[in-house]
């Protein structure tokens, strides 16, 4: 055989004796056969197996059964980022004709593509905030095809009572959806109060080091396999570097969300003293509204507050500038803390009576917090508030 023949035969390195501790990163592309019916096996899915890269491959599918374990379900399915794993669950249970609820609520990104998106292919939206609890039973009494929850939300944290709706759902066969995002699975398992399917940005605390995209959804094996076929024509399957970054950050999630449980309740009994803080948003706070329902749901409060600054618009950007160890940033989970003026980014596009109706205001800041010192964090916020 010549040089430039040789050259391009891959030597594929098998254990003999001692394996890897941790699943490789497989970049393969394509799969090949012995024998060509086990590709035809494979396309008729008469075998499970890999074929093509954007079918399935071994590093992404590692982290697929591990968060299915995880959530307490029977599958799962890596996507390019949490927008991919939501928009291909919408598009594999719902058609022309097709009736969804989502509350009002959720990821800001996901409302705009329920609402500009899924229109435009015949489906009924049905929008209602959680705090309109008989609007939602009415719609769920005259049936829906589809309800899309997300617990606790974005901004200010409200926490649902998944068990109660799923269970009025599922009695009139009802597909219930989770974002289980801000929770992770330490703190909230939704599978365990009947809902079909719980979709992850795991750009956030799976992932948990800010360096990675994607998205996770789980369920059951015939569900799973119906928003596969979604994946396959999309082509948003995750990358094998982003399933191994993934896959390495959930060795550590139960030990972050941990400590960011700890100091998130630390910081929310802080916050909620200090002269110059008008209200704090944390549902392990007895003051929130929905502190009941979190504490029979969750297992730990969880990592994010919301608080309103004692002050005006320019008080508040003023606060925000002052910050030196807090990031000012999109996105949360991470190890690092980060705030945001959800008011200006992640809900710039709701209507001023909306915002206001959802305790959006102009000096309310959502923190993340990460794992640094507890102390440290509270003097960055302490000197940041001193001049407003
Ligand atoms: N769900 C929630 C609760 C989020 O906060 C986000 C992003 O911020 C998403 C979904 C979308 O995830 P991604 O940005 O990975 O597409």
């Amino acid at each position: 055989m010549l040089l430039e023949t040789e050259s391009i035969l891959s030597i594929i390195e098998e254990f003999e004796k001692g394996k890897p501790i941790v699943m490789p990163i497989y970049p393969s592309a394509v799969y090949e056969f012995l024998k060509e019916e086990e590709e035809l096996n494979i396309i008729w899915r008469k075998e499970t197996g890999y074929r093509y890269g954007r079918w399935s491959n071994p590093t992404v599918r590692a982290l697929e059964k591990k968060m299915a374990q995880m959530e307490r379900c029977e599958d799962g399915l890596c996507f390019s980022s949490g927008m991919g794993g939501i928009t291909a669950t919408l598009f594999a249970f719902l058609s022309e004709g097709g009736k969804m609820l989502i509350i009002k609520e959720v990821y800001g990104d996901t409302l705009s593509f329920v609402r500009e998106f899924l229109p435009r292919c015949g489906v009924e939206i049905y929008v209602h905030s959680i705090e309109e609890r008989d609007e939602i039973d009415r719609r769920i009494d005259e049936g829906l095809d589809l309800l899309y929850l997300e617990s606790p939300t974005n901004p200010t944290l409200r926490v649902i009572d998944i068990k109660n709706i799923t269970m009025k759902a599922k009695a009139k066969g009802i597909k219930v959806v989770v974002d289980n995002t801000f929770a992770t699975p330490i703190n909230q398992k939704p599978r365990l109060f009947g809902a079909d399917v719980i979709v992850h940005s795991a750009t956030k605390y799976l992932g948990g080091h800010n360096d990675t995209m994607g998205g996770i959804v789980v369920g059951s094996r015939e569900d799973i396999s119906k928003i596969w076929v979604i994946r396959r024509l999309f082509g948003n399957l995750m990358s094998p570097f982003d399933a191994y970054l993934i896959l390495r950050g959930i060795k550590t999630l139960a030990l972050r969300v941990e400590k960011q449980n700890e100091s998130a309740m630390k910081l929310a009994k802080w916050l909620e003293k200090h002269p110059k803080i008008r209200k704090v948003f944390y549902p392990g706070l007895e003051s929130h509204p929905d502190y009941e329902i979190a504490k029979a749901q969750m297992r730990g409060f969880g990592g994010m507050i919301a608080f309103d600054i004692d002050t005006n618009a320019d008080g508040a950007a003023y606060f925000m500038d002052s910050l030196k160890l807090i990031r000012k940033a999109p996105s949360l989970g991470s190890v690092e803390s980060i705030a945001t003026r959800p008011a200006f980014t992640s809900h710039r596009n709701l209507s001023k009576e909306e915002k206001e109706r959802l305790g959006i205001t102009e000096t309310l800041i959502r923190l993340s917090v990460g794992i640094e010192n507890v102390e440290d964090l509270k003097e960055d916020i302490d000197r940041a508030l001193k001049d407003v």
